[in-house]
């Protein structure tokens, strides 16, 4: 058992899964057109887990001498955060960034609940076992994982008190000796259609109320569990080429409506039961926010990096990097590279042990990252668009390099250092990044799947040590 091939992860996938596309049930998900190229991708990215370029850096060896993730290996050391950082920035590098949901990012909430089980068993339920099984069955089955945390909304002003309703939320109906039975909704699971299992962890905020105990829960079952149906959004795979459509014809990740009609979920995968306050500051307490966080900022790195790149490409292409205006735009997105390389440092560098026993990044560095990146992204977009303008529209497709207009293209499109074709590519890659439905996707993506920018920021200024501050304008009035 340990890391997994690509073709066992795609042959894993083809089962009885409900999930719907386009008005359709999808037969196959492994070759129906919206969500194929996108899984088979991750199995190539699965593949090189096999790969010695790789191995050392994403895998590790662990106690039986089985190969698995490194996102799954728990820190015990400054050295071992570093070890999973270079991990994450490897993953994320591989697609630019632009595939958010590589299996690296729940393996690593996975590991932190697992590492500080004890958490728990401080309940009203003791589910520490459970989460130490699935942590081991999840990792020794290279297994992909998808989440959903947040309740639909029916009413603000209910939402707003941290209240749900169970017209529309996911809350529990039944207990059973075999388990509990759940039903309602939940938002949104990325990857949710080409996952082999979900996690349904708390919501974003229950009000610690008899009332929400039907609400409050953890528990993950695999995407073919009877009852569970996945609602897609529209796809951004449009079946071009990669030339034409170099991102979105790799990346699509798609994102899905979970809906849970009655479904049984067994006790042994239930991980936090009727407890609402244990809920709440679950991910704050075993610290799988902080390992999550470290998994998002490589990958807005490299993210970052990508539209650093790119904006530099385009500038080039036409000698405009002598500018000095345009050296002001790019500038701005290097320094935008240039903070999260420096929150993540800041974050590894400071990494200090847990009260499980554990090694944790510094939250604060990385914690200001998750809340300025989903800020700073729509202006890498923007500055892409500013700099590419028409060119971002003067893109004719690869046939249009061997049909009648084939001449044409290539004498009117070149650009004082790249041939036609490359120039094209070039502006065509800005143009996926930036302008089309996939970047539309990519920038609604990294404004909220942390969460809800508002609450992650009123979170952050509440564990802010503010008193520190306080004190020094004190001083200054004494
Ligand atoms: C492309 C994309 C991918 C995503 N992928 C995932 C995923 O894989 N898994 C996942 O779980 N989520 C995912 N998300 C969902 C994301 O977590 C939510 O969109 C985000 O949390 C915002 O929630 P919301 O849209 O329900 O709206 P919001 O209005 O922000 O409300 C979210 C919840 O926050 C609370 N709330 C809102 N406002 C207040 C307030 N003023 N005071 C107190 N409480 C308040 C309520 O409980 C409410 O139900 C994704 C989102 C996007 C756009």
């Amino acid at each position: 058992m340990g890391i997994r091939t690509g073709k066992e992860y795609l042959d894993g996938l083809r089962d009885d899964r409900d999930i719907w596309i386009n008005g359709d049930r999808i037969e196959d998900v492994t070759k129906h057109p919206a969500v194929c190229r996108g899984a088979h991708t991750l199995g190539e990215f699965l593949d090189r887990q096999h790969n010695l370029k790789y191995q050392d850096k994403i895998t590790y060896l662990d106690e039986d001498g089985d190969r698995c993730a490194t996102s799954f290996l728990i820190p015990k050391s400054e050295k071992d955060v570093q070890r999973r950082g270079a991990s994450f920035y490897e993953w994320a590098s591989w697609s630019a960034g632009m595939f958010g949901r590589t299996p690296d990012y729940k393996n690593a909430s996975v590991m932190s609940f697992a590492a500080a089980n004890a958490f728990l068993g401080k309940g009203e339920t003791n589910f520490s076992e459970n989460m130490v099984n699935f942590y081991n069955e999840i990792r020794k089955g290279d297994k992909v994982l998808t989440h959903t945390l947040v309740n639909p909304q029916k009413n603000f002003d209910l939402a707003k008190q941290g209240k749900f309703t169970d017209e529309v939320a996911l809350h529990v109906v039944k207990e059973t000796d075999t388990g509990i039975i759940v039903k309602g909704a939940r938002l949104l699971a990325t990857l949710g259609p080409t996952a082999d299992e979900i996690e349904v962890f708390p919501s974003t905020l229950l009000k610690a109320s008899p009332d929400n105990i039907p609400f409050a829960f953890a528990f993950a079952i695999p995407i073919a569990t009877k009852g569970l149906k996945m609602i897609c959004r529209d796809p951004y795979d449009h079946g071009k080429s990669n030339f034409d459509a170099p991102l979105s014809s790799r990346f699509e990740e798609m994102d899905a409506v979970v809906v849970f009609d009655n479904v049984l979920v067994p006790w042994e995968r239930v991980f936090m039961y009727r407890d609402p306050l244990q809920c709440n500051v679950s991910f704050a307490e075993t610290n799988a926010v902080v390992h999550m966080m470290h998994q998002v900022v490589c990958g807005k790195l490299a993210k970052a990096e990508f539209f650093v790149g790119l904006l530099c490409a385009m500038a080039k292409s036409t000698n405009r990097d002598k500018d000095m205006g345009t050296k002001g735009m790019i500038a701005e997105a290097m320094w935008i590279a240039e903070s999260q390389r420096a929150m993540l440092f800041a974050g590894e560098n400071q990494a200090h042990e847990d009260k499980w026993g554990n090694f944790v990044p510094l939250r604060r560095p990385l914690d200001t990252a998750r809340n300025t990146m989903p800020r700073n992204y729509p202006r890498l977009l923007e500055l892409v668009q500013l700099l590419g303008s028409s060119s971002l529209m003067a893109t004719p497709c690869e046939l249009d390099f061997s049909n009648a207009i084939a001449d044409d293209v290539e004498q009117y499109f070149q650009v004082a250092n790249l041939d036609a074709k490359d120039r094209v590519a070039l502006f065509r890659l800005a143009h996926d990044a930036a302008v089309s439905g996939f970047a539309g996707r990519q920038c609604l993506y990294e404004r909220f799947f942390f969460g809800p920018p508002a609450i992650m920021a009123a979170g952050y200024f509440d564990i802010y040590p503010k008193d520190e501050m306080i004190a020094k304008v004190e001083t200054m009035l004494d």
